[in-house]
């Protein structure tokens, strides 16, 4: 293949890339956005092949349509909520390909003579061996394989950094002794056992923005892997991987008001007051039941239903949509708020809401609805709880203080749907659900919404 035409599709694979993501920045055009940069991938891989004389053609059929199995029947087997797990695994998988393509052309003499070229092995060995290992314990905490509870290792902070300083002197010296093979297996050791040192301490419901941040590395590994082959597609492709990992861990820790230290150093929920839940809740709570709640829908113009992990839980998706269904022919406005860390990974709420079909405009991100909340006759919360917690506002001493969240509490009246008082993932009791314009529907989010559903119904 002559090396214009190669150099035209690297472009092309390139382009595709960026167009793809540029695509998935909208609900609306994010699945053609997906098939743009698969296709970019297709091009890529095909043409790297044929390039380096790789293999022959034949095998790389074959290996396209075994890998295509494998990867279509997970991604349609796997559960909306399962989705991080699979985001770990496959970083695993670029982290360690990318680990196993530097070991290679370190130990082959051939390939790896020049400077460039042993800075970028070592560079992959350490990042594509932490993104390795490290992801296996983020899959194995939300697989629940391991605890996901924040394991902690005495001295961890010091064994950290006595890998880390371990693998720059390792990296140094397999540089400066390329024909040494020990200093890359002992650092391959240090890498992966830093992967796990770093990842362990980390409670589970944190493992989305560890996962954000190690699809990150896996990016920058397959980057420092284009050095090392000389590939330009793959230090373009993972040089964007890299940068849009690290933007959407930014997107999240704010989201959450917390910075990337204290989510890898495990601070969550500790240093603020502790506050009692009977004290918050004790006597003011109302309860409420799907019949009461009904009524209360029947004569409201506008109603706001607010998505939380509890709706993902419960599956309550398409139950959701009927129930909006119904209002909307009884000619009442309904917008759905979504809070950007609503769930336990990012869009999650826009994922589980466009599997139910609900039109993309009818999602209103949470700087846009807020200001529409006074206007709003009932809230409907359901299975959210930290995405809704006053305390964020109003309490200085309170942990998640200064989490942006939904103004909820400024409706008329706010139907907050979940099965006790038990709190969200951020450990606190949540004021709202005491409030006076708050009621409760104690239930199953799913069960709750049918009945309220058919309790609509039976009224027109
Ligand atoms: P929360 O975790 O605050 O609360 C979820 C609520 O859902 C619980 O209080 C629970 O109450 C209820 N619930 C659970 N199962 C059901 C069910 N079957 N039916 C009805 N209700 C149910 O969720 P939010 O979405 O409000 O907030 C997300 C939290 O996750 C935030 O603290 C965020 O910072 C954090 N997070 C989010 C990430 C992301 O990317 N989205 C990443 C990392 C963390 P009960 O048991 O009483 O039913």
């Amino acid at each position: 293949m002559s090396t214009t035409i190669i150099y035209l599709a690297y472009l092309i694979a390139a382009s595709l890339f960026i167009l793809g993501i540029k695509g998935m920045t909208k609900p609306r055009t994010a699945v053609r956005g997906n098939q743009l940069s698969a296709l970019g991938m297709f091009i890529a891989v095909v043409v790297t092949l044929f390039d380096k004389n790789i293999l022959s053609y034949e095998w790389i059929i074959a290996g396209i349509l075994v890998g295509s199995v494998i990867g279509g029947i997970m991604a349609v087997k796997i559960q909306v909520t399962a989705m991080p797990q699979m985001v770990a695994l496959l970083n695993g998988f670029g982290g360690g390909a990318s680990l196993f393509i530097a070991l290679a052309n370190f130990i082959d003499p051939e390939s790896a003579t020049h400077t460039v070229a042993l800075v970028s092995i070592a560079a992959t060995v350490l990042i594509g061996g932490v993104t390795l290992s490290g992801s296996f314990i983020a899959f194995g905490k939300l697989q629940e394989l391991i605890s996901g509870n924040p394991i902690r290792v005495p001295g961890n902070k010091v064994i950290n950094a006595v890998l880390l300083v371990a693998a720059l002197v390792l990296g140094g010296m397999l540089v400066a002794e390329p024909y040494n093979l020990t200093n890359v297996y002992i650092l391959v050791a240090v890498a992966l056992a830093l992967g796990i040192f770093l990842v362990v301490p980390i409670g589970g419901a944190d493992m989305p923005v560890v996962i954000a941040l190690l699809n990150s590395y896996s990016g920058i590994a397959a980057a420092t892997t284009g050095f090392i082959t000389g590939n330009t597609v793959l230090i373009v492709s993972g040089s964007l991987v890299g940068a849009s990992g690290i933007i959407l861990t930014q997107i999240m820790c704010k989201a959450m008001n917390r910075s990337l230290f204290n989510v890898l150093f495990g601070v969550m929920a500790e240093g603020g007051e502790t506050v009692d839940a009977d004290e918050v809740y004790a006597g003011k709570v109302k309860s409420s039941s799907p019949e009461e709640v009904a009524m209360l829908l029947e004569t409201a113009e506008r109603v706001v239903i607010v998505p939380g992990y509890g709706l993902a839980m419960a599956q309550a998706q398409h139950a959701v949509r009927d129930l909006a269904s119904i209002l909307e022919g009884r000619g009442t406005d309904v917008k759905y708020a979504i809070h950007p860390v609503a769930g336990r990974m990012p869009g999650h709420m826009n994922v589980l809401l466009a599997e139910a079909e609900v039109p993309y405009e009818q999602l209103v991100e949470m700087d846009e609805i807020n200001p529409q909340f006074e206007q709003t006759d009932v809230a409907i919360v359901i299975g959210a709880n930290d995405v809704t917690n006053p305390m964020a506002r109003e309490d200085k001493g309170s942990p998640i203080y200064g989490m942006p969240i939904l103004n909820v509490d400024k409706a008329r009246t706010v139907v907050v749907v979940k099965r006790s008082l038990s709190p969200g993932f951020a450990g606190l009791p949540n004021p709202l659900f005491a409030m006076d314009n708050s009621l409760m529907l104690f239930g199953d989010g799913k069960k709750a919404i049918v009945e309220l559903t058919q309790n609509l119904k039976e009224a027109d």
